[in-house]
């Protein structure tokens, strides 16, 4: 039996989890929940799961959350030895409970960076579904996973088909988990994606794009952020940068295909020119599955892929005109140091003022990109984690004083 915290339990990753708990009830069972503000969801979870401990973000919210833990029938209520706590301490003591074997990462955002590394420094292994925390202070952690001995498991289905298809090669054999050295014989990654909300959409037509077009996604259902940054593809960029850390391949080596189906969520070229890939159908419980069996297989009753219904897998380059988010992630990355973690504080805080009405669509790369033009000369090489947490606050502002200004 598995002993696993969810770190953003009410979101998309976290439900899904919650759902992979109950479908192996004598695999699996939760110790740690940790939510934003969602309390009846939260409430129901605590119910079903029986967690030992639970953190509120928000922990102005929690004499809300024992007031309706204490109106549920006895039989309902959680047991005494429950701790309830909240704020940036009770979500590191929740990502750190010592019964734990595995903490899945579905906070969104670089909100998730502090426990994520309070996870790491406790020797947990994770489930890596918050990728922000690795692209913005990956100089960080990176090391801490080398001191504590934590495994970073790819929950991003792009990274879990990669670390699917090194199972059986040399990286495998040398668990080269995260440690940003380079992976012997692999050659090539080709991440694919599945080109966003806007992808039969032509350039004119972007500057008429509403919220509710890019929260629209056309293969897969998922948080607000993640279907922005689908849309502007952004999030193939911020996987970019998320590879070159777990795999330690160089920005060269990883290359971007759009592939419309979405069946094929990633594939390899190693060094002999063979080309392995992983397919399945959009479902996100596969890989955040693999996470939490790895690195056995459970048998599953979910749907079986069936290549004559799809019929058809198709490819082609993308449009980096069109979307300059993707070169703009390249180019941090390349940078490297503090760059990473500018991209994508601008490009949340951009996201967060494009889905507040704030700002358009289209201006969200240019937030960006003025963003890193302004740090370039600040940039620091071997970033400590206050100097990320404090680029990460610049870059922000920066971007809601651009947006203030009205420049576009
Ligand atoms: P979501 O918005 O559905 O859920 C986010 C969760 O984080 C919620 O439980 C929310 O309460 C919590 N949260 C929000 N702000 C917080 C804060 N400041 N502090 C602590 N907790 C906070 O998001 P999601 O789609 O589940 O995505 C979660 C992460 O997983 C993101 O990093 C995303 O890029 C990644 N991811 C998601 C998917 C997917 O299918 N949803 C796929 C790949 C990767
Ligand atoms: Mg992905």
């Amino acid at each position: 039996m598995k002993a696993i915290s969810v770190l953003g339990s009410t979101g998309s990753i976290g439900t899904q989890t919650l759902e992979i708990v109950d479908a192996f009830p004598d695999k699996f069972r939760v110790v740690a929940l940790t939510a934003g503000q969602n309390l009846p969801l939260l409430v129901k979870q605590i119910i079903r799961h029986r967690p030992e401990i639970v953190a509120l973000a928000n922990e102005s919210l929690l004499p809300e959350l024992k007031d309706r833990l204490n109106s549920l029938s006895i039989d309902q209520r959680p047991k005494e030895f429950l701790k309830l706590t909240g704020g940036p301490d009770g979500l590191n003591e929740a990502a750190s409970w010592n019964s734990a074997d595995l903490v899945v990462t579905g906070i969104v955002g670089c909100a998730g960076l502090l426990p994520t590394l309070a996870a790491i420094r406790s020797g947990k292994d994770l489930a890596l579904a918050n990728k922000e925390t690795l692209i913005a202070a990956g100089p960080v952690v990176l090391p801490e996973l080398k001191k504590s001995g934590s495994r970073l498991l790819p929950a991003d289905s792009e990274h879990s088909a990669i670390f699917q298809c090194l199972q059986g090669t040399p990286w495998a054999e040398n668990a080269r988990l995260s440690t940003g050295i380079p992976t012997p014989g692999l050659r090539r990654i080709q991440l694919t994606a599945s080109g966003g909300a806007f992808r039969d959409w032509s350039t004119e037509d972007l500057k008429k794009a509403t919220i509710k077009d890019a929260i629209s996604h056309p293969n897969w259902s998922m948080g607000r952020k993640i279907t922005v940054d689908s849309a502007t593809l952004m999030n193939k960029g911020l996987e970019v940068i998320e590879a070159h850390y777990l795999f330690g391949i160089d920005y060269d080596h990883i290359e971007i295909i759009i592939h419309p189906q979405s069946i094929i969520h990633s594939m390899i070229e190693l060094s002999d020119s063979s080309v392995l890939a992983q397919l399945g159908w959009p479902d996100m419980k596969l890989p955040i599955l693999y996470c939490m069996s790895w690195p056995h297989r459970l048998n599953t009753p979910w749907p079986r892929l069936k290549l004559t219904e799809v019929q058809e897998l198709s490819f082609h380059s993308p449009d980096t005109s069109k979307y300059p988010c993707m070169e703009l992630a390249y180019s941090a990355g390349r940078s490297g140091g503090t760059m990473p973690a500018v991209l994508n504080a601008a490009n949340e805080e951009a996201v967060g003022q494009f889905l507040n009405e704030k700002t358009h669509f289209l201006d969200i790369p240019k937030l960006i990109e003025i963003a890193c033009e302004k740090h370039k000369n600040e940039l620091q090489v071997n970033p400590s984690l206050d100097d990320i947490l404090s680029v990460d606050k610049w870059a922000r502002q920066i971007v809601s004083e651009q947006v203030k200004k009205l420049l576009f």
